[in-house]
């Protein structure tokens, strides 16, 4: 067992100094505080009096100016920078600007760099890159494109960047004189002050384990030495900081070059890195979320007499970044072990920043005279609703369940609705952005549930942090407030969210805040490249190079080395190491192991063992969100039983394969109808492929309804294809993507499909043409009956049919990657094989349909036949679905006749259907959590 750096410290001053002293330690963070209160409260030391604070805490607590939140920091700059450029550039504009000015601003200041300096270096060199670049006619051309700031951003990033030096004077005098400014300023005010007397008082200021330090914190150190005694402990091993090639001892090998610090390095460093006894094991999982079951495995783990083998106060979890957090929090939920982190964890992960997002949606809708899209102002509603139950008490949670049984499907049903003052909902007062929100969010917190769950006080604390926000932007800044602004605020704000166990609970560290923290067991989890140490985004006005002269750091080359420190000096101290890496991300892209464990392969001692970790789905840990069917989601999925009075809803293919996918999708989609209203990956040029070939088939087709299709037909439709390729994709440009480069490529695309399509229907002819996008007009349904009592009712819409000798070809056009081979029957519902299997369970769905619908009066064949367009420039003839014979050949035949499976598919059909009708079977999320990654659900679900 090593000693903990803190507990070596606090022993060493302990013996060495007898006399009683007032101490102040400093630390790096927090963190280090809470880990160091507690050892000092297991010692039972009293020879010394000690006082703790962070070097933030210390060099800001007495500063004239006080921090000010971004969103009022971005307000000023944007004020002043208007004032300069003397422009009206928008605020929403300018928001992404002004963050990048106020880094730059930020990292200036903390690096006590000399503003016009820089600021004429950045100037000159983008002369010298236009000079070599442009020639004059552009240079005409960028003169006339200035004028127009508002639609060229690009000009408006060189006005901005050759404004700097007076956006940076004007901005920072008027943040002075208000007494309000951001970190970097308020250091070097305080720098150039007098520092607080009251600092003198203490006999000793002890700074320990300590890494990267800014410039103005080095100088602050400096000045405090003038006044007071001050103590260096680094926390460091020789391994990393006497090697001048290893990136962990880089800060640390600068540090111990200077003139300040060099004295403190002489103190002895015990090496325990290499310790042979030290075990550490580096664990290649198949999925990000199988981690989390290696760690909760662990945890329950029993020595011989049945006792904890890793005791959750002497292990730490580290990881790097949030996106592994609430997964990781709900499976230790379930051990009930105390906890102990502090996180800025960001707002956008929350069901109130989703929740904010609508109601500003439902504002913006509803804040006009008339309203203009009704149908956006229900579905923001409905999805309102969803995210709120899980937050309110269970009066109001009723009162939602009541809502959504029928959920209102105009604007006038929303009348009835009563919740809450439930006008506030619609803005029907006509108020201010901020107005509507703040009375909101104060209904919300009045009726907030009781719960001590850490996620809900997660929630809670984001909506107190807006409701704290709201009445200062409101005082301080008059004018209205766009949506779009406060969402990007939101989107990169944190919020504090911490557990407070230090004694006893099991630590959860980001690699970032781990500094004097040490374990006997610790876990690194997602150490994947990549992502350990993480990417960083480098938005700066400031070019890289001179960055590099100037002496401010280069993003990557710091994060690299404080990742690199972080993970080495925690793994100095450990008894067990156990590092995690998953051997494909969520995207299913490969991944490799952090390059900092192969340095370790091939430079320590160290006794790696490697091993991989499959984990069985159905060993996870259980979904959170689980919807039970009570009677009023019995109710809603009634909507799709056949009845005398009503008319039903059809559930379709694709409402059966979401459920397939993952039942809770389902529920979202289908059950409660959220309409989807986050960017999928399925709404990329792919998906307006397919829906703009449909359309064009439509088109090309529909003429011929009816009719013999012969070779003199074909040529006619070919002549059409351009023509009809125009007019749809000019017709539903509002909903493409139509920058002109997109539209072009999908024309051209869309030309080579169509043209395929033709020249496979060419070699087929003759054949009838019985129908195109059959169901579109008149509803194609059947119903299935389910017991005595419900019949379901089952729908869609087939693009195709027609009849070529003894077939009558049930026709789907396929432009996604889409298998076309099945083992059997059964395995069209099987949930682990319907990613694959999607598109022949919608073919075989059809034929089946219409089949059900047909089957008196045709005596046909009715054949499956999937237009894969892909698959067709390799190959004409690879359009029907083959099935694996049985009796285990390997064989594959094309399946000729859907008659010849019916009876299989319907029980496979009844089976699925009498689950999603079963009460006793809750819609609950899926445990592939690969399927998330593109799900529009994602962030009610908390899987981001
Ligand atoms: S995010 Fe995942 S769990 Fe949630 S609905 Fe989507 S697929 Fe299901």
């Amino acid at each position: 067992m090593y000693q903990p750096f803190l507990l070596q410290i606090i022993r060493n001053i302990d013996q060495n100094d007898s006399a009683k002293k007032n101490m102040l330690w400093v630390f790096p963070t927090l963190l280090s505080i809470d880990y160091f209160q507690q050892l000092l409260n297991r010692e039972e030391l009293h020879n010394n009096r000690f006082s703790c604070c962070t070097l933030h805490n210390m060099m800001s607590s007495d500063a004239k100016m006080a921090v000010l939140p971004k969103l009022f920091l971005l307000k000023e700059l944007h004020a002043v920078t208007n004032l300069i450029l003397n422009r009206e550039v928008p605020f929403d504009q300018f928001y992404a600007w002004g963050t990048t000015i106020l880094q730059d601003f930020n990292l200036i200041d903390s690096y006590l760099v000399n503003p016009s300096n820089l600021f004429s270096a950045c100037i000159q060199q983008k002369k010298n890159e236009t000079s070599l670049a442009v020639n004059h006619a552009i240079l005409e051309h960028e003169s006339v494109i200035l004028h127009n700031l508002s639609t060229n951003p690009c000009s408006l990033s060189s006005l901005l960047e050759e404004n700097l030096p007076l956006i940076y004077d004007a901005f920072t005098k008027k943040m002075i004189q208000q007494d309000y400014g951001y970190e970097g300023l308020i250091y070097r005010e305080v720098l150039d002050g007098d520092l607080p007397e009251k600092l003198t008082r203490y006999d000793q200021v002890i700074f320990a384990g300590f890494n990267l330090l800014t410039p103005s914190e080095k100088k602050f150190i400096e000045k405090l030495s003038t006044i007071v005694p001050v103590t260096f402990f680094w926390d460091t091993d020789t391994y990393y900081i006497d090697n001048p090639i290893n990136i962990a001892g880089y800060y640390l090998r600068k540090h111990r070059e200077t003139e300040v610090f060099r004295k403190s390095f002489n103190i002895d460093t015990n090496t325990h890195f290499n310790d042979l006894n030290k075990k550490m094991v580096i664990t290649e999982v198949s999925d990000t979320i199988a981690q989390i079951r290696v760690v909760i495995d662990m945890l329950q783990e029993k020595t011989d007499q049945g006792a904890c083998k890793h005791p959750p106060h002497k292990m730490g979890i580290v990881i790097s970044g949030t996106a592994l957090f609430i997964p990781l929090l709900n499976a230790l939920a379930t051990l009930s072990i105390p906890l102990h982190f502090r996180f800025n964890y960001p707002i956008k992960a929350t069901v109130v920043y989703l929740l904010v997002k609508k109601l500003i949606a439902i504002w913006e809708e509803t804040a006009a005279v008339k309203y203009t899209d009704n149908t956006l102002i229900l579905s923001n509603f409905t999805a309102s609703l969803a995210l709120l139950q899980p937050l309110v008490n269970e009066e109001i949670q009723t009162q939602i369940s009541s809502i959504l049984t029928y959920p209102p499907t105009h604007v006038s049903d929303l009348e009835k609705i009563k919740l809450g003052e439930f006008g506030l909902w619609l803005n029907e007062h006509k108020t201010g952005l901020l107005n509507f929100l703040e009375k909101i969010l104060t209904f919300i917190n009045e009726h907030f549930i009781e719960s001590d769950g850490l996620l809900l006080s997660l929630n809670k604390a984001v909506i107190h942090h807006l409701l704290e926000i709201i009445p200062s932007l409101k005082v301080r800044y008059e004018e209205n407030h766009s949506g779009l602004s406060l969402l990007n605020y939101l989107q990169e704000s944190s919020i504090p969210f911490y557990q407070n166990n230090p004694t006893t609970g099991l630590y959860i560290v980001d690699i970032a805040a781990s500094h004097n923290l040490n374990f006997e067991n610790i876990f690194f989890l997602n150490m994947s490249e990549g992502n350990f140490p993480k990417v960083a985004p480098s938005n700066s006005f400031i070019p890289y190079h001179l960055r590099n002269s100037f002496g401010l750091p280069l993003e990557d080359k710091k994060l690299e080395s404080l990742t690199a420190y972080g993970f080495y000096r925690l793994l100095q101290r450990a008894q067990n190491a156990y590092c995690l890496f998953t051997s494909r991300s969520e995207s299913g892209a490969p991944n490799e192991m952090s390059r900092l464990l192969l340095q370790l392969f091939y430079n320590s001692k160290l006794k790696i063992t490697s091993q991989k970790f499959s984990v069985h789905y159905l060993a996870l840990p259980k979904p959170v969100i689980s919807i039970q069917k009570n009677d009023q989601v019995m109710q809603l999925l009634a909507r799709f039983l056949v009845t005398q009075t009503e008319t039903s809803s059809s559930l379709t293919p694709s409402a059966l394969i979401s459920y397939l996918n993952c039942s809770l999708q389902f529920y979202f989609s289908y059950v409660l109808q959220i309409k989807q209203t986050v960017a999928t990956k399925d709404q990329d040029i792919t998906v307006q492929l397919g829906s703009l070939l449909h359309e064009i088939m439509e088109r090309l087709y529909k003429p011929f309804v009816g009719m013999e299709i012969d070779a003199h037909i074909i040529t006619q439709l070919k002549s059409k294809v351009k023509i009809e390729i125009q007019t749809v994709v000019s017709d539903v440009s509002t909903n493409v993507d139509h920058t002109v480069k997109n539209a072009m490529l999908l024309v051209s695309i869309l030309e080579n499909f169509v043209k395929r399509i033709l020249a496979l229907d060419d070699a087929n002819v003759p054949f009838k043409l019985l129908g195109v996008e059959l169901g579109k007009d008149k509803p194609l349904v059947t119903a299935l009956r389910l017991d005595t009592e419900r019949n379901v009712q089952l729908g869609g819409i087939i693009d195709r049919v027609d009849e070529k000798e003894d077939l009558i070809r049930i026709i789907d056009y396929k432009t996604g990657d889409s298998n076309h081979k099945i083992s059997n029957i059964t395995s069209l519902f099987d949930r682990a094989q319907i990613k694959e299997n999607k598109a022949i369970f919608q073919m075989m769905f059809y034929a089946w349909l219409f089949n059900t619908l047909h089957r008196t009066e045709k005596q046909k064949k009715i054949m499956p036949y999937l237009m894969h367009v892909k698959a067709l420039f390799v190959d004409l003839a690879t359009s029907s679905i083959c099935i694996q014979q049985p009796n285990g050949s390997k064989e594959y035949i094309s399946i000729k006749d859907i008659r010849e499976h019916v009876e299989e598919f319907e029980e496979g059909m009844l089976r699925l259907l009498s689950e999603i009708f079963n009460p006793l079977v809750a819609f609950t999320q899926t445990e592939e959590r690969e399927k998330c990654v593109y799900c529009p659900y994602i962030g009610i679900c908390q899987r981001e």
